[in-house]
């Protein structure tokens, strides 16, 4: 049942006053020991996660240290093999500008299924035009169609062929925390001989496995290309011994460079972001004995509808088959996240749109997030979706009320989907034709409709107030458009629509004021990965939790950017499909930090 109240629920959201970095930045420096010493004290782990068995203080030479390190990550290797997570790689160019520094000039995007079992393997997922021809100036052999995206996976690897003592020089440094995952630190170069390609940088080895849980760096030896792409490629904690590869910040050259400049190439900065690991069978599997385990006995679930359905009722639910058939085929594959707080939040807006307009929508309005960071949005019937990367780049609530009183509009106006996919043969089909097999974009009459309504539903509701914010993002995303062209196309929805006007209170009274000017630090837009982060693992979607930064120079306020992660890293139990998100991010709280 719908909540009949206003619910201020997603607080979570408005309370952000500035704009929040990727994860809390908060590498602590512990005093160095001796790195000349003989030994590397390994002290009681700080918290309560560590796992029993483990003795409190062992004595290890740096020796059998780096043993267990390069045991460790060939286990990684052979591991990740069985895996085919999701790949994303989103490159953004970069040309100078003398006020702001950098600032975007053209995109890349990129997404696919990688068959890790067979090395670094892409079965892309879209094709995207651009990436069949000369992408980045004159250096097509590196960033031809292949090799682009399989460039960037590479980059989950330290180094396939030989990460041991044959081919590289380990220098310990320090012990530091990552998060609240304490790491011992060391710089890492490749011997003399030892070959082309090899990783050139320093690793963060988490002190109780040795698991290497970050690498930044670069492949060097031989070509321009190797000496000059510099990446940092972090792993996340999804369990005991599970340390899987989900973030890589990468850059090329820099704009400030002249070398850069001379050889003809762009400087670009990129993020690439892996999850979906546990999806197919293994879920599959578990569900199924999840099923039988919990029901022996067979259990009528069809209690709540034991009336026949009037004609009416079979179209309503016909209709809601075909977005259960879309959004499950689509979660199955990784595209949609798992229910969870973020898709409440949403509810919570829908909610209270739905309140203040007198609404009564039956079958109820859900929303659901797109994993992706495309900035997109799109209604399936009476479910909304908008995209991962759109809600990261929202300045705030009243924004992001805006975009979801758009797609009410098209909910209310009952503008219809499919309904072929109630037919379950419908939503069989091969992976690779995901975005062309679903489209639901609308018609220009449609989304003309819709603005109408979208605007009416909001100047009823308690947005109305604050819909300046929004007035901005949608200026500031319009104003952006022409440099980040692969950023805002959807694979399955409409572009956000910027050439909207709000008739909100704020603009209605000042009606001269058409462009609206921002106040003195107001942010029209975050960065990307602004306010989302999500396990690699189960696909979880959780609302990052970082300080507020204070004031930004204009040159910080970096919207729709790429920016590097840096990651709050943190150690699970032991891998489980019961946790309930509030467990993981009470976990993941830096508040609760011993
Ligand atoms: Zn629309």
């Amino acid at each position: 049942m719908r909540s009949r109240k206003i619910l201020p629920a997603i607080l979570v959201l408005s309370a952000i006053p500035g704009v929040t970095t990727a994860q809390e930045p908060t590498i602590q420096q512990l005093p160095a020991t001796n790195a000349q010493g003989p030994t590397i004290q390994q002290l009681p782990a700080p918290t309560a996660q560590q796992p029993a068995g483990t003795t409190a203080q062992q004595q290890m030479t740096k020796s059998e240290v780096l043993d267990k390190i390069i045991s460790q990550e060939q286990a990684e290797v052979q591991l990740l093999r069985q895996y085919s997570p999701l790949v994303e790689t989103y490159i953004q160019n970069v040309r100078r500008d003398k006020q702001l520094g950098a600032q975007p000039d053209g995109d890349k995007y990129f997404i696919g299924r990688a068959a890790l079992g067979r090395g670094v393997e892409l079965e892309p997922l879209a094709h995207e035009s651009g990436m069949k021809h000369k992408v980045f100036g004159s250096w097509t052999s590196f960033f031809s169609t292949e090799f682009v995206p399989r460039g960037f996976l590479q980059m989950i690897y330290l180094d396939m062929n030989g990460f041991d003592r044959q081919h590289y020089k380990i220098e310990y440094v320090r012990r530091e925390f990552l998060g609240e995952v304490r790491c011992l630190v060391f710089d890492v170069d490749p011997l003399p001989k030892a070959g082309k390609g090899r990783f050139v940088g320093r690793i963060w080895v988490e002190d109780q496995d040795f698991h290497i849980v970050r690498f930044n760096g670069a492949y060097g030896g031989s070509s321009l290309t190797s000496s000059y792409f510099n990446f940092d490629s972090w792993r996340t904690n999804s369990g005991k011994n599970l340390w899987l590869p989900s973030f890589i910040y990468s850059e090329q050259g820099s704009v400030r460079d002249a070398k850069t400049r001379r050889l003809g190439l762009k400087a670009f900065r990129a993020q690439t972001r892996l999850w979906g690991y546990d999806l197919g069978n293994v879920r599959e599997e578990q569900e199924l004995s999840k099923v039988l385990v919990e029901a022996p006995n067979p259990v009528n679930d069809q209690s709540e509808a034991a009336n026949d359905y009037s004609p009416f009722q079979a179209e309503r639910s016909w209709g809601r088959q075909a977005e259960d058939n879309v959004t499950e085929r689509l979660e199955r594959q990784g595209l949609i996240a798992p229910r969870g707080e973020v898709d409440k939040a949403l509810d919570t807006v829908v909610n209270n749109l739905e309140v203040t307009n007198n609404l009564d929508l039956q079958p109820e309005v859900r929303c659901r997030v797109l994993m992706t960071s495309t900035l997109e949005s799109f209604t399936m019937g009476h479910t909304i979706v908008l995209s991962r990367g759109l809600i990261d780049v929202l300045p705030d609530e009243a924004s992001l009320a805006v975009i979801l009183a758009h797609e009410l509009g098209h909910v209310v106006l009952g503008h219809r989907m499919d309904t072929q996919f109630a037919f379950f043969n419908r939503v069989r089909f091969d992976e690779k034709e995901t975005f062309r097999h679903f489209d639901f974009a609308r018609t220009p009459e449609e989304e003309e409709a819709a603005k109408q309504k979208g605007n009416e539903l909001l100047n009823n509701s308690p947005y109305k107030e604050q819909s300046g914010s929004a007035q901005l993002f949608l200026q500031a995303l319009k104003s952006r458009s022409k440099e980040i062209p692969n950023l805002i196309s959807p694979h399955l929805g409409d572009r956000v629509s910027t050439g909207w006007t709000i008739v909100a209170a704020v603009f209605s009274a000042q009606p001269s004021d058409a462009e609206a000017k921002p106040a003195a630090n107001a942010i029209a837009a975050l960065p990307l990965g602004g306010r989302i982060k999500f396990d690699p693992w189960n696909d979880q979607l959780r609302m990052l939790k970082s300080k507020a930064v204070g004031t930004l120079a204009e040159s910080e306020k970096v919207p729709f950017e790429v920016t590097p992660f840096v990651l709050y890293l943190t150690r699970q139990g032991d891998h489980s499909t019961t946790e309930t998100p509030s467990a993981v991010a009470a976990k993941t709280d830096p508040e609760t930090k011993p």
